[in-house]
């Protein structure tokens, strides 16, 4: 499969995990594992990201900066959740405060399993999101809407402001 005629670059989002995904992650730019080579840069600006990486699990209140960077990445965009807090909310699902993981505000495309997530399958998960975005791409110059799982919950505004 032929992907992106540019590198993929990607933003990463802690919404509240342990750190545990979070180093992980960030060994994936070490030179042990460097994904710099393929191009693939983390950046900070939503607005220039095609990949969108989050850890840990979401909340009454990280849920609408999960939904606000999600809305700024322009189209077509990948969402990969990283580790088992990102995909079901994880050891933290029963907490009072933890709604589940990442699906449960945005449609997410690949769920690299683990606790801590290896840096072997985060960039596994990032290359199948590669496939995915291309897929997007291909699609939306065909004129042709890919199916996306309908956000579980509508982000609301707490009462007094986030
Ligand atoms: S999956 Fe494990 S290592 Fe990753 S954020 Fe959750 S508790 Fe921490």
């Amino acid at each position: 499969m032929a992907y992106l005629q540019k590198s993929p670059w990607l933003i990463h989002y802690d919404a509240s995990s342990c750190n545990g995904c979070d180093i992980e992650i960030l060994a994936c730019l070490t030179p042990m594992y460097d994904v710099e080579r393929f191009g693939i840069i983390n950046t900070g600006n939503p607005k220039h990201a095609d990949i969108f990486v989050v850890t840990g699990s979401v909340n009454e209140r990280n849920k609408y900066v999960i939904k606000n960077i999600y809305d700024q990445m322009p189209d077509p965009k990948v969402v990969v959740a990283v580790g088992v807090c990102a995909t079901s909310g994880g050891v933290f699902r029963e907490c009072y405060n933890v709604s589940g993981g990442v699906d449960m505000i945005i449609p997410v495309d690949v769920y690299v399993p683990g606790c801590a997530a290896r840096p072997e399958s985060i960039i596994d998960g990032i290359v199948k999101a590669l496939g995915i975005l291309e897929e997007k791409r291909t699609a939306a110059v065909m004129g042709v809407t890919r199916e996306q799982p309908a956000p579980a919950a509508p982000a609301e505004k707490p009462a007094g402001g986030a």
